[in-house]
């Protein structure tokens, strides 16, 4: 399935909740969440009432939206948090903190995911010394992600030292000055920005 391409704030909008895709705009009194919290398009102010599937059915695209990841993607992490040991549905939120697109917003080297996937696309990261550019990988405990040194003079990367601001989460540890975040800590469901019913996903998939 292709990437969605759309009005983002429609997204925040159809899951009722702020979902941070516009970076700093989610911040001000212009989010849309806070002027038109209803769902888009002509019935998005009826109330229908979901059933059990379509609850767990929107718990999870709220939160693959919320990652920006695709069905395909997502379907394939939920089999390998499956895999691993310990409960599925904290497997699963953990592999999705630990995309290498999470982490660099995160450390706060981005105002959105959407920006941090760009960014990473484009090859402006390493991660412990080598060329990253994958958005989707998944990152461990002790690595090292550096911007590259070639983009530590473009203005975008010096006005993001200037600024910044945003604290990382405990698991993170960021040196802005250096243009550097380390992992220190596997990831905790406590410090994600938004409620998350796991098990509904895990309930979902296990039909
Ligand atoms: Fe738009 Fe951001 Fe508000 Fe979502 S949180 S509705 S993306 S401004």
């Amino acid at each position: 399935m292709a990437r969605y391409t759309g009005p983002v704030c429609r997204i925040c909008r159809r899951e009722g909740l702020k979902l941070y895709l516009k970076g700093d705009r989610c911040y001000t009194d212009k989010c849309s969440i806070g002027r038109r919290n209803y769902a888009p398009g002509q019935h998005g102010q009826n109330n229908k009432k979901l059933t059990n599937y379509g609850i767990q059915l929107r718990e999870k695209q709220k939160v693959r939206k919320y990652y920006g990841v695709l069905e395909g993607q997502f379907a394939e992490a939920f089999k390998v948090a499956d895999k691993m040991s310990g409960k599925t549905g904290d497997n699963l939120l953990k592999l999705m903190e630990l995309r290498f697109d999470n982490v660099i917003y995160r450390l706060g080297f981005a105002s959105s995911r959407p920006e941090a996937r760009q960014l990473v696309v484009h090859g402006h990261f390493t991660v412990n010394g080598k060329k990253a550019d994958i958005p989707s990988m998944t990152l461990s405990v002790g690595d090292v992600i550096k911007v590259k040194e070639k983009s530590q003079s473009s203005d975008k990367f010096k006005a993001l030292v200037e600024n910044h601001k945003k604290t990382a989460p405990q698991w993170l540890q960021v040196e802005p000055e250096n243009f550097t975040g380390r992992i220190i800590a596997e990831p905790a469901k406590e410090d994600i920005e938004i409620p998350i019913e796991e098990h509904l996903i895990v309930e979902l998939y296990s039909k």
